[in-house]
């Protein structure tokens, strides 16, 4: 890991306390309290360092999309500080569900009835209940997780009744180099329609877009920690 570059802690700090205060007036443009925007720091790629800058500047929330990497990387962080919370967003194997309810406060990318089974199994294993969200493919892409838009109620339902798990609200990531709102504001119909009060949208291009969709949790790498060492698988 000798090749990553330093992360600059005042950097972190700065870049911080400029998408919050993004968030702030995203919220005050759309009548909404601030408070109710959960600030998901996503830190793959980047070193534990770099968490560490982001918690000595007052984060708490991170996310990571590989459960390796953030099994690898959180529970050092966490045993210094015990308040964080990790959000996998990443799309998850089934084999690697007893990991991820092992090491995450809050799973948001469960898509399809084996990974329900999955994470039910680790979940009674492992005495451990992390938060849940649906990842919804809201364009419809190939290469994308998540499930079909069309198919979401019935998943959602499935989740409840044949796996007894609960799920708090739902995910999805927009195509790339597309408009975002009609995608966000689908997610948002869909979650107000099933009762889901936890809606994660918004990335570092278009998190105020999601905010006045009506997002409740936005996820944002880059504008905090910088361009990515190497690509996200
Ligand atoms: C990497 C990632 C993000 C953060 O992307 P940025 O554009 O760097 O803000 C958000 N959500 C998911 C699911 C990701 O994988």
């Amino acid at each position: 890991m000798t090749d990553l570059p330093l992360s600059d802690p005042l950097a972190i700090a700065a870049n911080l306390a400029r998408i919050k205060a993004r968030i702030a007036e995203a919220c005050g443009r759309a009548g909404r309290d601030p408070a109710t925007v959960t600030l998901v720091a996503v830190s793959k790629t980047h070193p534990a360092e770099a968490v560490e800058a982001a918690i000595a500047a007052g984060q708490a929330v991170f996310g990571e999309n590989r459960v390796q990497e953030a099994a690898g990387k959180f529970p050092g962080l966490r045993a210094e500080n015990p308040a964080i919370r990790l959000h996998i967003i990443g799309g998850l194997q089934t084999n690697k569900a007893r990991d991820a309810v092992r090491v995450a406060d809050v799973i948001e990318s469960l898509d399809r009835p084996k990974l329900a089974a999955a994470i039910a199994e680790a979940i009674r294993k492992e005495g451990r209940v992390p938060e849940l969200l649906v990842q919804v493919n809201t364009g419809a892409e190939p290469q994308k997780f998540g499930v079909a838009r069309d198919e979401a109620s019935s998943f959602l339902r499935q989740c409840r009744d044949e796996h007894g798990l609960k799920v708090s609200g739902l995910m999805c990531i927009p195509p790339e180099g597309e408009d975002p709102l009609p995608h966000f504001d689908w997610l948002a119909d869909l979650a107000a329609k099933e009762g889901l009060p936890v809606l994660s949208m918004g990335m570092s291009g278009d998190f105020e877009a999601a905010i006045a969709c009506g997002s409740t949790q936005v996820r944002v790498g880059s504008a905090i920690f910088g361009a990515r060492p190497y690509p996200a698988p």
